[in-house]
């Protein structure tokens, strides 16, 4: 008995002193509209533009597909975002990848009358060897002020994994531009951050870039926690992670690719967890719902979005699990086809967490990339349907996600 209180206590200890600490976030006036202490007054825009049907008939024609790969090759060339990698270099390394990505935060900002205030969260916790990490956070304001007693006030993450990884998860020398997994998914983030600061929603938008996801989803864990912490009310989580990809490799994850080398670029997965009626199921058929009534007579091509019935894929994890493990609907956007299954064996051929995940080849040898492994329409019309579905949460278009689904017998 007296041994296992010790070794419980033991394991307490440990447990206590890996977790995140010190969680928060750099700029003190993005703590203040989290906690639901300003004035929306003075974050209103100029032109006021609230109407979602109005907002979900434009924003195919908003959501740029250059835009998106100009971000990708900038990303491209930090040759590595490893979460343990450089954090003082401004050409290489994870440090001069989330400096860049809060500068272009900003420039959208300035370019949508300084409606999105920027900031790192900021945390401790030892990973590859690094103490002090830092997701990158974007928040557009809502008209209601985040509050802990209505459930009609929780805030929307749209996110996406910055860090990136090839075989060995901390290795930092290797050349790791992670373009479709995830650089995919967080130029989709800034894309939205840019498109949707026009709009005033209700509910407060956090377009968020997290860190740690390879060694364990610790960024998004971060921000889980310091929203459970600061009863800051989370009405739904957007996770992006490998979201631009349409080839199919040697390799998937189950539920798989149908064979190598197939195409499909009309087709998105929207994974979740819990039972049939789970909030986060819930809250991935609302998403599909809402594609349908909303988005799909004012899209050009037509995508499947295919509710899954998993978190994820099998043995695979993402950052809407930290959110949904803390009790907040949380889902996860990944293409319908991928490029390996991160396996990392010794016949592992596939582009997934190796050095082969650019963003494509110069097949004419001109200097100039020309077959792209990333399709950058696919990943804006993906794009499209995240902020679709956040357009009508943040305005309440049915958003109580309370509807639950009967299954035939
Ligand atoms: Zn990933």
């Amino acid at each position: 008995m007296h041994k296992s209180i010790i070794a419980l206590g033991f394991i307490l200890a440990n447990v206590a002193a890996i977790a995140q600490v010190n969680i928060h976030l750099t700029n003190s006036e993005v703590t203040e509209i989290l906690a639901g202490n300003y004035n929306p007054n003075d974050y209103q825009p100029s032109v006021s533009f609230t109407d979602p049907h109005a907002i979900a008939a434009e924003l195919s024609s908003r959501v740029n597909a250059d835009s998106l790969r100009s971000y990708l090759k900038r990303m491209s060339a930090f040759e590595t975002r490893n979460t343990g990698s450089d954090t003082i270099s401004d050409s290489r390394g994870i440090g001069a990848a989330r400096r860049w990505a809060y500068q272009m935060f900003e420039k959208f900002s300035n370019e949508n009358e300084s409606r999105l205030k920027i900031s790192f969260l900021q945390f401790d916790r030892n990973i590859c060897g690094i103490t002090q990490h830092k997701n990158v956070v974007a928040v557009l304001p809502g008209k209601q002020t985040p509050d802990f007693n209505s459930s009609q006030t929780g805030i929307i993450i749209i996110e996406g994994h910055l860090d990136s990884r090839c075989n060995t998860s901390c290795d930092t020398s290797c050349l790791a531009e992670g373009m479709e997994d995830n650089g995919s998914g967080s130029a989709l983030v800034m894309e939205l951050a840019r498109v949707m600061a026009k709009y005033e929603y209700n509910r407060t938008i956090v377009f968020m870039l997290t860190t740690g996801e390879e060694q364990g989803l610790h960024g998004a864990e971060a921000m889980a926690k310091y929203c459970g912490d600061n009863n800051i009310p989370i009405a739904a989580v957007l996770n992006n992670d490998v979201i631009g990809g349409v080839i199919c490799g040697e390799t998937s994850s189950p539920p798989s690719c149908p064979s190598e080398n197939a195409v499909d670029s009309t087709q998105v997965r929207l994974f979740s967890g819990g039972s049939f009626n789970s909030p986060s199921k819930q809250l991935a058929r609302y998403i599909k719902l809402q594609y349908e009534e909303e988005l799909l007579a004012h899209v050009e091509v037509p995508h499947l979005v295919t509710i899954m019935t998993a978190e994820d894929r099998t043995g695979r994890g993402g950052d809407h699990i930290p959110f949904r493990s803390a009790g907040y609907p949380a889902m996860r956007f990944t293409s319908a086809n991928e490029h390996g299954d991160a396996s990392n064996g010794p016949n592992y051929d596939d582009r997934q967490h190796t050095s082969d995940d650019i963003l494509g080849l110069d097949t004419d040898n001109d200097g100039q990339l020309d077959s792209f492994f990333v399709d950058f329409n696919y990943l804006a019309r993906n794009a499209v349907i995240n902020a679709n579905a956040a357009t009508m949460i943040a305005q309440n278009v049915c958003s109580d996600l309370g509807f639950t689904v009967e299954q035939s017998t």
